[in-house]
């Protein structure tokens, strides 16, 4: 008989920790009969198989064959191979986890209820049957509730629920399903269910809890409904009152709130749901999805003035089962606007009592907040409207080189940081609006948080060029007190290093198109349609739209019919101001107030196309005051038709001193008398889009060829737009130009803090030579 054996050695590199990697391992190990072990190391997995050739080989082909759903093997490299005694060779183990701190470790993100588990659920033989908290190794809670690393239950909220022996079982059973699922629980063992009343008093446990809930739904009541990342508030959507309610209640009249639906079936249903969508929506990460509505005139009061649904499907074992009564529910943040989503029952008292009929809530603790994403298709690509719950904290890889640790501060209104360490880019997740006291806290303990976490601290710090940012500030500060440099970054500049960064191109020279809301400018001005020239480490502004007055400064951002006067006051003097009295009727009193702002050009100097947009809105008769953020624009944007159809309208170009400037009065001009000829809204909507997409398309073309750059990257809040996002890049790349736009990231200020960091990472190498 043969008495030797291999001993071989490999190091597995990629998605392969926290993803059921290693028990996958010990589970072929078992049935191909080899031993040694599995364990984590700080570059990832490292893998020893002693046995037989044939077996080590057929180890490594079935280990490909069935990678979990969440694993990805980047490489795996023999790293050392020899001859041992067959009778050394023991059962296969999980090793203890190796390395100093967590250097290499990434935390998985969260993942929806998977298949297999949902079966489970439904089987009423099973021991986990309508177990509102049942997961395994491919999915659950990871990142909102991993306390610190090792990824192991002890460091996560689940510590304090000790497994029964069946749970147990399993855990340590490398042929289950659930073997080392960290959030492993069953009813005996694991988390319960609980109803409390509005006043917090506990109404129904575990089943009861759940049909109570489904009944309050069902009779038009609102609920505080606990999820992964923070609590929804939901209410169901065929309830116009019940829908309104809750709009009162929570003061937010009009801006649109996301619906869970039962399933892909009902998506299809309510909207026209493309291939790429349904992909998204069935994706591990069960995104919102921005999906256009079969029925225009469904339900106007999910989502006014706009032509598209926020869908999501349900992503945790409790939404199923919730979502049996209901083919549809309102979903959103549960949170007062600008505030951060309530993670427990005690901030659900604290801050949104009065706004909550019932609260359906269980006592597995939330350590982290994380919203849920928001996707959107335009031309065949995902666009990221919100990055968060499902992507994070999972790296973008960059091929930056270097080692330094660089953090990102962010920007303001859609704050997020990012740490960048190596070619490894952390993004936070979405952290909400740094005006908000309650928001910088939370910002703040997520920013330790994940320094913990990954176990470093930043060499280089980088912030915008804002001075009253909150997150400026906050750079300031630990510079302050640290030591540590700070690189100041402008804000288009870093949506344009961001861009470049994730297209792996941070050190070639490209156009870069930033057009957005609002950033602070070189000179001090407000930027927003900006012409750039560079490399992510730096660039020169090679031109911008036209610049105009924002009466009142940003009182002018809350009342688009301010913007508007200003664009025709540029447009047409005098004249625009009576086309203004014209159209806004009942504002005579404010008219010759901004008139008088106008005719002395007081007020911030404005080249941003967010503004554009509003002003154009409210030209229009769509939209003069908003309540909600870009809401002006958005419903600009519903009412475009097919470019294909509309006329186009005048613009002009030229050089001057600053660059190029985009001058849009020849197109606010016939607007106006097209809007006093009595046009349609649609129409004209349509005319100004495909206006502004040829107009940016020639003023990129003229300056890629004076300046010999063929390459544009395309960022800013504007590229929400869908219109835009899908029309502009085709019009650039019929005209000969590559165009890079955002996939990994969001193309909205979330990728500032991207940017930042790889601008300073790439500055500081400069600068040490
Ligand atoms: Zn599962
Ligand atoms: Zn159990
Ligand atoms: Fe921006």
């Amino acid at each position: 008989m043969d008495n030797r054996a291999l001993e071989r050695r490999f190091l597995v590199e990629g998605v392969v920790q926290g993803v059921g990697f290693r028990p996958l391992c010990a589970r072929i190990a078992a049935r191909v009969g080899v031993g040694g072990s599995v364990r984590n190391v700080p570059e990832g997995v490292e893998l020893v198989l002693r046995g037989k050739l044939q077996q080590i080989e057929l180890f490594l082909e079935l280990l490909r064959e069935e990678l979990p759903p969440l694993a990805r093997i980047d490489s795996l490299r023999e790293v050392e191979s020899r001859e041992i005694e067959a009778k050394t060779v023991h059962p296969f183990e999980i090793g203890e986890s190796r390395g100093e701190g967590n250097r290499g470790v990434i935390p998985p993100p969260d993942v929806r209820l998977c298949a297999d588990c949902l079966r489970e659920m439904m089987d009423p033989s099973d021991r986990r049957h309508r177990y509102p908290f049942i997961n395994c190794t491919d999915c659950g809670p990871r990142f909102t509730i991993i306390k610190s690393l090792p990824y192991d239950r002890k460091n996560t909220t689940m510590a304090a629920f000790e497994m029964c022996e069946a749970c147990s079982g399993e855990y340590h059973d490398p042929l289950s399903r659930r073997y080392h699922a960290q959030p492993n629980a069953c009813p005996r063992c694991g988390p319960r269910l609980r109803l409390l009343s509005a006043e917090g008093k506990l109404v129904a446990e575990g089943e009861d809890a759940l049909s109570e809930a489904k009944s309050y739904l069902a009779r038009g009541n609102i609920g505080a409904v606990k999820g992964l990342g923070g609590f929804h508030l939901a209410v169901d959507p065929s309830k116009e009152g019940a829908v309104l309610e809750l709009r009162r209640r929570k003061g937010r009249p009009h801006k649109p709130f996301a619906l869970m639906v039962r399933s892909i079936e009902v998506a299809r249903a309510l909207c026209k749901i493309t291939p790429l969508e349904e992909r998204e929506l069935l994706s591990f990460r069960a995104p919102i999805v921005l999906a256009e509505k079969r029925d225009p005139s469904l339900w106007p009061w999910v989502a006014p003035g706009q032509r598209r649904f926020g869908v999501m499907l349900p992503y945790t074992p409790l939404h199923h089962l919730l979502m049996e009564d209901f083919e549809a529910l309102v979903m959103t943040s549960a949170n007062v606007s600008g505030e951060p989503i309530a993670k427990d029952e005690e901030e659900i008292w604290r801050h949104l009592r009065g706004l909550v009929d019932f609260v359906l809530s269980h006592d597995r603790p939330i350590h982290v907040r994380c919203d849920d994403s928001v996707e959107l298709e335009a031309g065949g690509k995902v666009v990221l409207v919100r990055r968060s719950r499902g992507y994070v904290p999972s790296p973008l890889r960059l091929e930056l080189g270097g080692d330094e640790v660089v953090l990102g501060l962010g920007a303001e209104e859609k704050a997020t940081f990012s740490l960048l360490k190596g070619s490894l880019l952390f993004p936070s997740q979405y952290l909400g609006d740094l005006k908000d006291q309650r928001t910088v806290d939370n910002y703040s303990s997520v920013l330790e948080h994940f320094l913990k976490l990954f176990d470093v601290q930043p060499d280089v710090l980088a912030c915008d060029l804002h001075p009253r940012y909150v997150s400026t500030q906050l750079g300031e500060e630990l510079s302050r007190i640290s030591g540590i440099p700070l690189f100041r970054v402008q804000h288009h500049h870093a949506h344009l290093a961001a861009c470049l960064a994730e297209n792996g191109m941070a050190r070639e020279k490209a156009l870069g198109l930033i057009l957005d809301g609002t950033g602070y400018g070189e000179d001090g001005s407000v930027w927003g349609g900006e012409l750039l020239l560079g490399d992510a480490s730096s660039s020169i502004r090679v031109g911008h739209l036209l610049g105009t007055p924002m009466p009142g400064g940003e009182a002018a951002i809350k009342n688009p019919y301010r913007m508007a006067v200003s664009y025709l006051h540029a447009s047409m003097g005098e004249r625009g101001l009576e086309v203004a009295s014209a159209l806004f009727e009942g504002r005579e009193g404010e008219l010759s107030i901004l008139k008088r702002i106008l005719e002395r050009n007081l007020g911030p100097i404005t080249t941003s196309c967010g503004r554009l947009f509003d002003g154009v809105s409210a030209l229009l008769g769509i939209r003069e005051q908003i309540t909600y953020e870009a809401q002006a624009a958005m419903e600009l944007e519903a009412l475009c038709g097919d470019l294909e159809e509309a006329d186009p309208l005048p613009y002009g170009m030229r050089w001057e001193d600053k660059g190029l400037v985009l001058d849009w009065r020849p197109t606010i001009e016939a607007l106006a008398e097209r809007r006093l000829r009595g046009e349609g809204k649609d129409k004209l909507s349509s005319s100004f889009h495909l206006t502004l997409c040829r107009a940016l398309r020639d003023m990129v073309l003229e300056a890629s060829k004076e300046l010999g750059v063929r390459r544009v990257c395309l960022s800013g809040g504007v590229f929400f737009n869908k219109v835009m996002s899908e029309r502009l890049p085709r019009e650039l790349e019929r005209v000969g130009l590559t165009v890079l736009t955002h996939r990994h990231l969001s193309p909205g200020d979330e990728c500032v803090s991207a940017g930042q960091a790889v601008a300073a990472a790439l500055r500081s190498s400069r600068t040490r030579g």
